[in-house]
């Protein structure tokens, strides 16, 4: 499969270049130069298949036989090894839970097949490639679990010192093998700035075979199709001769656009509901048609704490730039952070069902949609980014208790933290780096 640039100034690439890549050379994401699709005797034959057939049968269209069929299917079989549960809480609502992978949130899905692919081609070039990432929390574990014993590859990571939650900084220090933390003394920004540094640095990129593993790269947006494929069959199979709603806490909407090319390949999906918090440039751009992004603003659901996007240039392009098109998909509903906690509250009292404040936000959008639109027949699903125990200062102000941490968490928080300290001076990384040859 050949893949564009939104930009359309640089050349087509292969799954192979977008992959390793990650943006475009125009700045721009790379986007499928069709989007592959799924007849209906092609949907029917996998209306009762486990997971990871749907998801083969889908990589396999975006691959177009760049890597062999029976690789394809390895590769699928290491990233899915856990379940994507459909749990019911009442008559036509559903959460799909997506927080079964080693993080306990829906990035692993993407983190996986990225790194996977990633070790793939660089073995196939006999080359190691190196992972540089700045993370202020949850892209950093998923990507540093990811590529964890992926041969062929090595991860960096850099964060900033007492500026992530404990957990996060755990999740970051303690994989260990081919994942290294850095531990900057300096900001986020101080992070992004030195890693921006390495990439403009030609002479390191090309020695240390750079990549940057990027939450844009197409590799993180295409196995969170399968999810939507999945989800959808399942629905079907319970609600015959109806399509799904999906509710999607959205930040940077690569959630949503993977559910958006999803529907777009055939799979049975009527609608989606974009839930966002108070950062609303993509809900009010679904309302008027003016997209105006905004500085971040801080909220409980703070993964998608973003003021512009990223995914955005993505959506406008699949819909040709034109809103109402967008709109006729996609209903955007923003939540106040009252709202949230109100939520998590009432979830709990109706249902004995504890929400993170993500998935939160993805049932009150729900909500708000089906007051706005009628009681509908169709069945719901809200896409559950999160394990609550992830935000557990949250869940305790809601709820007024503590939760249960799952095994694999607290396993996490009792291990030693490994982290190399250095300053945010750009000599300090690049003299770590050039050093990292010699190990
Ligand atoms: C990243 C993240 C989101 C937002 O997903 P996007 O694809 O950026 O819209 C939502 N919830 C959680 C828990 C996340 O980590």
């Amino acid at each position: 499969m050949i893949f564009y640039s939104t930009n359309k100034q640089s050349t087509p690439a292969s799954l192979k270049k977008a992959t390793l890549e990650g943006l475009a050379s125009d700045g721009g994401l790379y986007i499928p130069s069709a989007i592959p699709t799924f007849s209906k005797e092609e949907i029917a034959l996998l209306e009762d298949a486990p997971f990871n057939d749907i998801a083969f049968a889908i990589a396999k269209k975006f691959n177009g036989g760049e890597i062999p069929d029976d690789h394809l299917w390895q590769i699928i079989e290491s990233c899915f090894t856990f379940n994507t549960p459909l749990v019911e809480l009442e008559k036509n609502t559903y959460v799909e839970e997506l927080f079964h992978g080693p993080t306990l949130a829906f990035k692993d899905y993407g983190a996986r097949f990225l790194a996977h692919l990633t070790g793939y081609f660089a073995q196939e070039d006999h080359t190691l490639i190196t992972i540089l990432v700045a993370t202020s929390g949850d892209t950093g574990s998923a990507v540093a679990y990811g590529f964890k014993g992926v041969p062929n590859t090595r991860v960096v990571l850099l964060y900033p010192s007492g500026k992530v939650s404990r957990l996060q900084e755990q999740q970051l220090t303690t994989v260990g093998g081919n994942v290294t933390a850095l531990e900057i003394y300096g900001d986020f920004d101080d992070c992004q700035r030195l890693v921006k540094q390495a990439f403009m640095d030609a002479e390191l990129k090309q020695r240390l075979s750079l990549t940057s593993a990027n939450s844009i790269n197409i590799s993180r947006l295409i196995p969170q199709t399968f999810y939507y494929a999945w989800g959808s069959l399942q629905l079907k199979a319970r609600h015959p001769g109806k399509e799904a709603l999906f509710s999607v806490p959205s930040g940077n909407y690569g959630n949503l656009t993977a559910g958006v090319l999803a529907k777009k390949m055939g799979f049975p999906i009527a609608h989606f509901i974009a839930g966002s918090n108070a950062n609303d440039s993509v809900t009010r751009y679904l309302e008027e048609g003016r997209y105006e992004p905004h500085p971040t603003i801080g909220t409980l659901s703070s993964a998608m704490d973003v003021g512009n996007p990223s995914n955005f240039a993505r959506l406008r392009h699949i819909y040709g730039d034109d809103y109402r098109a967008m709109a006729a998909d996609i209903s955007g509903h923003a939540i106040s952070d009252t709202e949230t906690l109100d939520t998590i509250r009432t979830v709990y009292d109706r249902f004995g069902y504890i929400m993170d404040p993500h998935t939160a936000v993805g049932f009150r959008a729900l909500e708000k949609f089906r007051q706005a639109n009628g009681a509908s027949t169709e069945p719901a699903a809200i896409m559950s980014t999160a394990h609550p125990a992830k935000f557990i200062e949250a869940i305790k102000e809601a709820l007024d208790r503590d939760i249960t941490i799952p095994d694999r968490l607290q396993a996490v928080l009792d291990r030693k933290k490994i982290a190399i300290p250095i300053s945010a001076d750009y000599r300090e990384l690049t003299e770590f780096l050039t050093g990292l040859d010699d190990r």
